[in-house]
């Protein structure tokens, strides 16, 4: 299929979004079967978009004042939470650092001897592995919740 295109499209697209066809152009839509089928769909778009924007109910200043107020401040909510996650964690690499450098060898040497002291019974090792897990996932859960607020 193919189409014609003519070389009065574009004015007779400015007309419509104007809303005003001059009488000329008026002629020249019913001789021309491009313009007239643009005249036709546009003209029914451009009608639909009136009527859209005629049935719009604009809420009142005092109601976008209020808004636009609560937004700024949930806005200025979620960058001081950004803010505050950022030094947290940093706080947190800093602490992990210093303990790791000052008590480190300690740290490992009493975690080598509790290990060798925790009975290797079968009947103990997935109490402990579930006890592990439980360190581990405690303070993930604990974030994930008091961020949710
Ligand atoms: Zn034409």
């Amino acid at each position: 299929m193919s189409r014609h295109f003519c070389t009065r499209e574009d004015e007779l697209l400015d007309a419509l979004e104007r809303g005003y066809v001059a009488p000329e152009l008026n002629a020249h839509i019913e001789t021309c079967t491009p313009c007239g089928e643009l005249y036709r769909v546009a003209g029914a778009l451009l009608n639909d978009r009136a009527h859209a924007m005629a049935e719009v109910v604009l809420p009142s200043a005092g109601t976008m004042w209020w808004r636009m107020q609560l937004r700024r401040h949930r806005e200025a909510q979620a960058a001081a939470r950004r803010s505050l996650l950022i030094g947290q964690a940093a706080t947190l690499l800093v602490a992990i650092i210093l303990i790791t450098s000052f008590f480190g060898t300690r740290i490992t040497a009493g975690v080598r001897e509790l290990a060798g002291s925790v009975p290797t019974d079968t009947l103990m090792l997935p109490a402990l592995a579930l006890l592990a897990m439980a360190i581990f996932v405690a303070p993930i859960a604990g974030y994930v919740v008091t961020r949710q607020k």
